[in-house]
């Protein structure tokens, strides 16, 4: 173990508690909290919300001893905002993380800070992803950057220590272990356990390749050919350009020149940095590793795949081990409430789990995320806690990861001034079906041109009905879409829509942007 000063972390500690006063609730009132996040989790890849892809029955359990959240959505779809918002309660334009090239000001309020000054031990294990020091936690032990799925350094506390495993596994040890070791009794905690997975490029676990490989139905749309939707027409985001070295897994030795833009900028790094991951593996799993896939990789070559059939072969492979990786993370999922079960905390404690966004699964033939439409601008959320949530609670109103620190200072009666710029989900929590944004849901999306992918920048409004999108910057595009009678948004209706309605949402978009002080469109 060595402590260095590492690129991620270069931002003083010191930070000001003077914005949160103590709360008036007894700490027997208040809940430990167990906040679950994974990393690009499709609601279409989890069988509480009607996937026939695969069967998650620990993530399932949680909703359904609780409650599903059918609609929510992130404000911003990508990893380290999302991350930023649920935070700070505060839009990206606000708390300043508008995409990830950008630095996370930790010296600004956060919930866990508030729960810290309220007598709550916090702690976070996994992902952060924000490069800033994490603040405001008592124990945080983080992946560097996206982090590894095979024996991956992390950071405890300032030191670095190399990990061998996979982890997704590791990271819930780590929580267990701070569950056993760290919290000092009776004292009420909040742990956020962070996954990387499903985060690209998608490395299984030994336990979900024993499974083998199977097909998997092509959405209806798998083939959108983007009519009257520019900005989708013109991204980076296709299954048909992902990596043959990282995303597909070709034997690194066969595939010295990437052919794939995989969305990024310069794909002239990426085989050999998949020969990096290849290398990094134990000789014991380089042996289950090269008994998958070396298979695939012969049969590959044999075959010389072309056109639809290449593209189709494409989608498979990364569907496969896509779904692998989640299978991980539900196993995980049901260790971590197994041994709260059995030590008798897990009904006093509130769970959550969720995704920092979305993600495409082969919905208009692509992957990743950023676009406000439903697959990525929507994500997995329930949650369970027996003594305020009844047991098969189903919601449908619209809420965002905005919600979630407001949520936490609501439940745990904490007053604080903090100007939080979303709304309190506990009356939702309780039963109550109104929407908590009756004007709609505001989104910001800005990684463009910087960054992957090339999906253009762009801001709309959702409302349970309707959805209005307007691309900018390089571009000049409003969208609109009925989400009723087009829920996959194939057709653009802005061009055909009742003017009455497009001036109603206009009025209502310009009326969140005021509220949330959002000023900048360039
Ligand atoms: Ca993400």
């Amino acid at each position: 173990m060595r402590s260095i000063p590492f690129l991620l972390f270069i931002v003083p500690l010191l930070w000001s508690c003077s914005q949160s006063v103590p709360s008036t609730n007894s700490p027997e009132t208040r809940p430990n909290i167990i906040f679950i996040m994974t990393d690009d989790h499709a609601k279409n890849a989890m069988s509480l919300y009607g996937s026939e892809l695969i069967q998650t029955p620990n993530l399932d359990r949680i909703g359904n001893e609780g409650m599903i959240f059918n609609r929510s959505y992130v404000t911003n779809s990508i990893c380290g905002p999302s991350r930023a918002v649920f935070l700070t309660g505060k839009y990206s334009h606000v708390n300043g993380f508008r995409d990830n090239s950008d630095l996370f000001d930790g010296s600004q309020m956060t919930y866990p800070k508030i729960l810290q000054n309220n007598g709550y031990y916090t702690a976070v294990v996994g992902k952060w992803h924000l490069k800033s020091v994490p603040q405001g936690f008592d124990y945080w032990n983080v992946l560097i950057g996206q982090g590894n799925y095979y024996n991956p350094t992390m950071v405890n506390m300032g030191d670095t220590v190399n990990h061998t495993g996979y982890t997704t596994n590791i990271i819930t040890d780590l929580a267990i272990e701070a569950l056993e070791d760290k919290i000092p009794d009776g004292k009420p905690f909040c742990l956020m356990v962070h996954h990387k997975a499903p985060h690209r490029n998608w490395m299984p676990d030994s336990a979900h390749l024993a499974l083998g490989e199977q097909s998997y139905p092509l959405p209806d749309n798998f083939y959108d050919t983007y009519e009257n939707r520019l900005a989708a027409a013109q991204q980076d985001q296709a299954i048909s350009r992902m990596f043959m070295s990282s995303d597909m897994k070709l034997e690194p030795t066969r595939v010295r020149v990437e052919t794939g833009s995989g969305g990024a900028a310069d794909n002239t790094h990426v085989a050999a940095g998949w020969q990096r991951l290849y290398d990094q593996l134990t000789e014991g799993q380089k042996e289950y590793w090269d008994a998958y896939y070396q298979p695939i990789s012969d049969e590959f070559f044999a075959r010389n795949l072309q056109g639809n059939e290449l593209i189709e072969w494409k989608y498979q492979r990364y569907i496969n081990d896509y779904l692998k990786c989640i299978m991980s993370v539900d196993d995980n999922v049901g260790r971590l409430l197994n041994y709260l079960e059995q030590q008798g905390t897990l009904d006093n404690t509130w769970i959550i789990y969720t995704s920092d966004q979305g993600f495409y699964l082969g919905e208009h033939g692509w992957y990743d995320k950023r676009f406000m439409y439903e697959e990525s601008f929507g994500m997995p959320l329930v949650m369970r806690y027996p003594p305020l949530i009844d047991p098969g609670s189903v919601n449908n109103n619209l809420v965002l990861n905005l919600d979630f620190a407001p949520t936490v200072m609501d439940l745990l009666g904490i007053d604080t001034n903090e100007p939080w710029q979303g709304k309190s989900m506990l009356p939702l929590m309780k039963g109550s079906q109104q929407e908590l944004h009756p004007d709609g849901i505001y989104y910001h999306y800005y990684e463009y041109p910087h960054g992957w992918h090339k999906v253009k920048r762009h801001y709309g409004i959702s409302t349970p009905r309707y959805k209005l999108i307007h691309f900018y910057n390089d571009i000049d595009q409003w969208e609109l879409y009925d989400l009723q009678e087009d829920p996959q948004e194939m057709n653009n209706i802005y061009d055909q829509a009742d003017p009455a309605l497009i001036a109603d949402l206009k009025e209502k978009l310009v009326k969140l942007q005021d509220q949330y002080a959002d000023i900048e469109f360039e």
